[in-house]
This record gives structure tokens, C-alpha cells and sequence, in this order.
């Protein structure tokens, strides 16, 4: 309610996607996001990589993509719900040796929910027991028809242990990007979207966001639901200070008060009084309602 979605056309850009990838457990989404990040990391920058994040931006063919790894599905939904709907893309994993499992089933219909173009990512292709065409029927089954049988959803083999096929998918995923025509304005207040956030000894309440719109800098007052501040600093996926954040890119930010929720969303305001005011009364708001909760 506080932000005003100033629509300026002629500021409109294009802006990466923002990918998340979903799958039954063990069929590799883990592996399959740490084998695109370390391939795609400049080599000099390759100690940054140090643990699995929960967001992180590549390059592929100059263009930038920003995966999210969002730790279940629950969390997905959640943060729909709450309008931080980060997600431009949906990849489904499906191990080729196991196929379709319940958690697959889940996951279809999370994805198809979510109205965000799907595509399938068949994992393990190195193994022996890898089949194609079996995890290809199985899906048909649930109305994910590949285009090469007369469908339109894109299968993609890969290893997320070679980094087979990793291109093609990331490939796919810029071709996909292409078609929604993903446009943002830089110009614009910043907004963007907690994906995680957490307090760390030393360095107060870190939230990692993902920028929708305009762009995030030093020195930016902003609120996030009940919590408010400055930006004192801003990290990028590898660790590295930087000045700021673009469109759909990724990063931790310091200066808030307190931990934000996951899903929250992250709004810039004109001064820092604004902003204390807007989270005050949103903290009012919040104890008025439990209270006549708890008095009912
Ligand atoms: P997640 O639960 O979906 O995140 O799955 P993980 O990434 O943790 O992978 C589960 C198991 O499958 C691990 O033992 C991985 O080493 C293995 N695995 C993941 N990707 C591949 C792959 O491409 N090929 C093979 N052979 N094993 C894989």
C-alpha cells in the first residue's frame, strides 16, 4: 500500500529473469544450482564461492539471470501469497533414473499455479540408468507434453555432476525471458523482494533481496513490513562490497533495525523519518491486531 508502482513506459528496460528451480528431494536441484554458478563464475572470482546461497547472478551470452533457491515449496507459495512474487521461471528437476515422484507431482502443480512458463531440467543424464523418454511419458501424463511430441514445454537433458547440458538450459531460459518481454524501470522507487534474512553477530539484521524495480544504493532509506533503515552496506552473491543493486539482481543488504520475514518486500522512501513512521505504525498495527486476537 505503500508503494506506488509509478508506471513511466518511456523508463522501461528490459530486465534479467528471475529463475527458481523446484524438484523431489535428491533429484539434484542443490547440485544443479552450485554446477551453474561455479561454471559461470569468472575463474578469479571463484574463491567467492565458498557455500551454497540462496540467490545468486550469472551471465550467459551477456545476459544476466538471477536464480533463486527457495528451500521449499511452502516457501514458494508463501511468498506468492504475500505479492513477492520474484519467480519469472519455473525449472522442475526430474532425475532421469527416478522420473515423476509425489514431491515431482507437488511441484507441477506449484508451477502451473504460478502461471510462469516451465521448463523441465531431466538431471542425471550421466548416469546409466538415465531415461529420457520415460521421465517424457510420465510427464505428458500430467499435461507437461514436450514440444518434441506436439506439446510446449521445453526438456532439457543435464548432469548437474559434467555440467552436460547446463548451456542449453540457460540457453532455453534467456529464449523464454525473450518471449515474456520482462521490463522494469530503473528510474523508479526501489522495491525488492527478502528472500532470506537473518542476524549476524557483528553485523546486525542481513537481508538478502532480489531488486524488482528501480535500483538499490548506499545510503537508501527504506522500510520492509515492520522494520526500517539505511543501507550501510550491500554485498553482492560472491561477498564483494558494492555500491548497488539493478534490476533483478541479487544481493545482502545492512541497515535495517531488525530481520525482515522472507517475502517481504523492501521499499525506498524520501527520507528516513518517512520511513520510521510508515514501520512504526505498521509495528502498531500489527500488536492492535494480535491483541484483539488474543482478546477474542
Ligand atoms: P536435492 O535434494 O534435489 O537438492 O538433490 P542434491 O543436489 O542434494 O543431490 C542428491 C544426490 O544426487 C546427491 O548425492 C548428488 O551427488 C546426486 N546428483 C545430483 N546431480 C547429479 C547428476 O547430475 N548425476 C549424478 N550421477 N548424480 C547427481
Amino acid at each position: 500500500e505503500d508503494y506506488q508502482e509509478e508506471v513511466d513506459i518511456s523508463h522501461f528496460v528490459t530486465r534479467p529473469p528471475v529463475v527458481t528451480i523446484m524438484g523431489h528431494v535428491d533429484h539434484g536441484k542443490t547440485s544443479l544450482l552450485d554446477k551453474i554458478r561455479s561454471s559461470k563464475v569468472a575463474s578469479g572470482e571463484a574463491g567467492g564461492i565458498t557455500q551454497h546461497i540462496s540467490a545468486y547472478t550469472i551471465e550467459q551470452s551477456g545476459q544476466k539471470i538471477t536464480f533463486v533457491d527457495t528451500p521449499g515449496h511452502a516457501a514458494f507459495s508463501a511468498m506468492r501469497a504475500r505479492g513477492a512474487d520474484v519467480t519469472d521461471i519455473v525449472i522442475i528437476v526430474v532425475a532421469a533414473d527416478d522420473g515423476v515422484m509425489p514431491q515431482t507431482e507437488e511441484v507441477i502443480s506449484h508451477a502451473k499455479a504460478s502461471g510462469c512458463p516451465i521448463i523441465v531440467a531431466v538431471n542425471k543424464m550421466d548416469k546409466e540408468t538415465a531415461n529420457m523418454d520415460m521421465v517424457k511419458a510420465q510427464m505428458a501424463e500430467r499435461e507437461m507434453t514436450p514440444v518434441d511430441w506436439g506439446g510446449d514445454v521445453e526438456f532439457i537433458g543435464v548432469s548437474a555432476h559434467t555440467g552436460m547440458g547446463i548451456d542449453d538450459l540457460l540457453e532455453n531460459i534467456l529464449l523464454q525471458a525473450e518471449i515474456l518481454e520482462l521490463k522494469a524501470d530503473p528510474k523508479a522507487k526501489v522495491k525488492a523482494a527478502v528472500v532470506e534474512a537473518s542476524l549476524e553477530k557483528g553485523r546486525g539484521p542481513v537481508a538478502t533481496v532480489i531488486v524488482q524495480n528501480g535500483i538499490l544504493r548506499l545510503g537508501d532509506n527504506i522500510v520492509c513490513d515492520t522494520t526500517y533503515g539505511r543501507v550501510k552496506a550491500i554485498t553482492n552473491d560472491l561477498g564483494k562490497p558494492v555500491k548497488e543493486l539493478g534490476l533483478s539482481e541479487t544481493g545482502t543488504v545492512l541497515g535495517l533495525n531488525e530481520v525482515p520475514a522472507a517475502g517481504a518486500i523492501m521499499v525506498g522512501q524520501d527520507s528516513d523519518k518517512e520511513a520510521r513512521d510508515i514501520a512504526t505504525k505498521r509495528a502498531e498495527h500489527a500488536r492492535a491486531k494480535e491483541l484483539s486476537k488474543s482478546t477474542k
